[in-house]
């Protein structure tokens, strides 16, 4: 099994934040500012790593004025997107409109999508084609259940839905891809996949990368661990080789909270492959 070490790693660590159906666009606006002190605070390098939001769709505007006019080293994305650029789909937002917001990323097939909202592989695959389409980084995310993690098919399973996520991107794509495994069972319930699991995992999607595409792609690609994480845990996840960060939601909702996540990075440096 493929593994890369944190020394020559090419990846930039990304700690994002899933703000979920959580703070309107005023709250969210108090959010970010005292994330940007907390980070501040901190000394928050964001030449190593990068630091990324994703507020409600009616807050994103207002989040995304604030970095632009406050010059914050802050990104923002989308939550979800429409796999269709524009038309008759009420209610649904296109890609290409989160790119004109300055969006960088977008999260694509969080396990709250793929239950509540029955998002399947094959619709979650049209919405990484419409993200690239418009130049934006889908964060795809991947993970399994308890029942399967006890059944001991959880890599399988989550590998599964990695190949269906990425079917069709072009290795020109493929590098600037984000994956963020999430472990449906430790998402908001305080249960944390210990850093061996979030490392088997990470390094079972990397080499699959290899396989799917070539050696370059998988040593590009960022691959995050998501569900449950906080400051006192974060260190440890992010120290593992294979774990080029974290995708993080309640401890988001806390600015403190998440500026010591975002400086609880692993020791390296390099452009992000954006
Ligand atoms: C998430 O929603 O992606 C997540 C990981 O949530 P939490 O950190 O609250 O488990």
């Amino acid at each position: 099994m493929t593994t890369y070490t944190n020394s020559s790693s090419p990846r930039k660590p990304l700690i994002a934040g899933n703000w979920k159906m959580n703070m309107d666009h005023v709250q969210g606006a108090d959010l970010l500012q005292s994330l940007a002190e907390g980070l501040s605070e901190a000394n928050h390098d964001p030449q190593r790593v990068e630091v990324a939001v994703f507020p409600p769709l009616t807050t994103l505007s207002t989040v995304q004025a604030l970095i632009q006019d406050d010059g914050l080293d802050l990104v923002c994305g989308g939550q979800d997107l429409s796999p269709y650029d524009s038309g008759a789909y009420t209610g649904d937002t296109s890609a290409q409109f989160l790119a004109k917001l300055g969006c960088r990323y977008v999260l694509v097939g969080h396990s709250e999508r793929r239950t509540i909202h029955n998002e399947t592989d094959d619709v979650l695959n049209a919405k990484v084609r419409a993200a690239y389409r418009h130049s934006i980084v889908p964060v795809l995310c991947v993970g399994e259940g308890l029942e399967i993690r006890q059944a001991g098919t959880h890599v399988e399973h989550t590998l599964t839905q990695l190949r269906a996520g990425v079917e069709g991107l072009t290795e020109e794509q493929a590098p600037r891809l984000v994956v963020a495994y999430e472990p449906v069972w430790a998402i908001g319930t305080g249960e944390v996949a210990g850093p061996q699991d979030a490392q088997e995992m990470c390094a079972a999607i990397r080499a699959d990368l290899t396989e799917l595409f070539d050696a370059d792609v998988a040593a590009r690609a960022r691959l995050l661990y998501g569900g449950s994480v906080k400051a006192n845990n974060a260190a440890a996840i992010l120290n593992e080789p294979d774990v080029d960060g974290v995708l993080v939601g309640g401890a988001s909702l806390d600015s403190a909270e998440f500026a010591r996540i975002a400086c609880a990075e692993k020791p390296q440096t390099a452009a992000p492959a954006l």
